[in-house]
């Protein structure tokens, strides 16, 4: 696959994923009162990417290391964020030493989601954008 390259609303920071997302990806959907917060909005809407992948072409994204009080994991993970505009970037969670859980909206939003979690934290309003079977209470596990 070709790379896809991504920038933050601002332009300070450009970003590359080597190999872009696959054919077959899908995106993971976050309900979890963190995610809500640092989305600024209803849900994190996310890629998952190989960290060696992850090329910073341009800038120096910011890191902000959560409360572990805040992990659902336990575990420490840091969010990065363009520190001039704010947009959030891709966080790297301990839990998952090689992997970003990468924003999606700088590589245009395309990759469908397959599975929804901490859905109890969606307002009653909010309606599934996958089955049933893909949307879980918790952090998804096989
Ligand atoms: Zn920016
Ligand atoms: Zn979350």
């Amino acid at each position: 696959m070709a790379d896809v390259e991504g920038s933050c609303h601002c332009g300070a920071i450009k970003v590359r994923v080597i190999g872009g997302f696959g054919e077959k990806a899908k995106a993971g959907v976050c309900h979890c009162k963190q995610c809500q917060v640092l989305a600024g909005s209803l849900f994190s809407y996310l890629g998952f990417v190989k960290r060696e992948n992850v090329k910073v072409l341009q800038g120096e994204p910011k890191g902000y290391k959560q409360p572990l009080s805040a992990a659902q994991s336990g575990k420490p993970i840091t969010r990065y964020f363009c520190g001039d505009c704010g947009t959030p970037l891709w966080a790297a969670a301990d839990s998952a030493p090689d992997t970003y859980s990468i924003k999606l909206a700088m590589f245009g939003n395309n990759l469908p989601p397959a599975m929804e979690i901490y859905w109890k934290y969606a307002q009653t309003w909010e309606k599934p954008m996958v089955p049933s079977e893909a949307l879980f209470d918790r952090w998804y596990e096989t």
